[in-house]
């Protein structure tokens, strides 16, 4: 039974460590007590995402969820309700913030991978009606977790944003991974920014910053965001020592996730030919890709523990679906590595099983 050298981590981009270089220039980073505004570091990169967003501001968080929430926040009045597909990280993974936080209702659609477009939404805005819950935001998400990585098209966006804005509703990008989808396409990140009334992204994905996300939208968006950041835990002070992570992570980090979608194109070719799994999607567009375990292998439960003996790790997400995800801290020899040794497991136990 081959085992990998060392542990490779296929769980997600979030268990990346930070980088030598990235602990010196956290270590050295200017800082100052940023809930008064006084961080140098930080304002330096709220500057950056801005600019590179194509916004009038930006806002250092701590998590990508407290982005998304803080902008549901300030989007939404209680009794409201935005739309966003059923997969959507909103929707499924934040604890449920948009009710407990916002007061806010989700409506949800089935997208294809996390993707819809306009004719999804027609007829879903509620007219006023003293019955009725008002409709205030669509959420978008690029690209898509729950999609495997799925990259929505951008005129899509641009359809829906038209839309949304006809119908007085606003647009929020969750963009957890956008770096992803602009490297993949080469669709400069503020273009998938330029629709969208809000933008969140994350450093702590596959930029592999220890901490940390940011939203942008105009300053007068920003100025209230603060406001809640501060309401929901989330002002900081010498928050330089994190935001030099994060700075440092785009200078690094960014153009080689190139690298990253490379290697899930090697999982993804093994995954295809190796009976008794099934990608999802059947084509992989960046970092993300799921597998179905044919029931006669076992469960995903039984599949991740069967690689986690050969120290491959991946995550269970449905009882017959496992996660793959690559990221900074898989180089390519280990992908090449990591993908035979699940061809092999998947082989051992399907005459385990015959
Ligand atoms: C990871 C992620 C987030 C934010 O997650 P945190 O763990 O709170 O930083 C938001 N949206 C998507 C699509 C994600 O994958």
């Amino acid at each position: 039974m081959r085992r990998a050298t060392s542990v490779i981590d296929l769980r997600s981009d979030t268990v990346t460590r930070p980088t030598a270089g990235m602990r010196a220039a956290m270590a050295t980073a200017e800082v100052g007590d940023d809930v008064f505004g006084e961080d140098p570091t930080v304002r330096r990169l709220e500057e950056c995402i801005a600019e590179l967003l194509g916004k009038e501001a930006a806002l250092f968080v701590p998590s990508g969820t407290m982005s998304n929430q803080i902008c549901i926040k300030v989007h939404t009045q209680p009794g409201d309700e935005l739309i966003c597909d059923v997969n959507s990280h909103v929707y499924n993974y934040e604890a449920g913030g948009p009710a407990v936080l916002s007061g806010v209702m989700c409506r949800t659609i089935e997208g294809d991978r996390g993707i819809f477009d306009v004719q999804h939404l027609e007829g879903l805005v509620r007219p006023d009606n003293d019955h009725l819950v008002r409709t205030r935001l669509v959420c978008i998400e690029n690209t898509h977790n729950r999609g495997g990585g799925s990259i929505f098209p951008l005129e899509a966006i641009r359809r829906i944003s038209n839309w949304a804005h006809r119908h007085n509703l606003l647009v929020h990008l969750d963009g957890a991974r956008l770096w992803n989808a602009a490297i993949a396409t080469g669709i400069p990140l503020r273009d998938w920014a330029e629709p969208c009334d809000s933008v969140s992204v994350c450093f702590s994905k596959g930029l592999g910053a220890p901490v940390g996300s940011a939203l942008a939208g105009t300053k007068e968006f920003v100025r209230r965001a603060r406001r809640v950041r501060k309401l929901f835990g989330g002002g900081m002070r010498q928050a330089g020592v994190l935001a030099a992570a994060a700075l440092y992570a785009l200078e690094h980090h960014f153009h080689r996730l190139a690298e990253d979608h490379q290697h899930a194109q090697i999982l993804a070719q093994t995954i295809r030919n190796t009976p008794g799994l099934r990608l999802f999607p059947q084509h992989i567009e960046t970092n993300i890709l799921y597998a179905d375990i044919d029931p006669r292998l076992g469960t995903a439960t039984d599949f991740t523990r069967a690689l986690a003996e050969q120290r491959v790790l991946v995550l269970p997400v449905a009882p017959q679906r496992i996660r793959l995800v690559t990221h900074l801290d898989v180089s390519r020899a280990q992908a090449e590595q990591a993908a035979i040794i699940i061809q092999e497991t998947a082989k051992r136990l399907a005459l385990q099983a015959a």
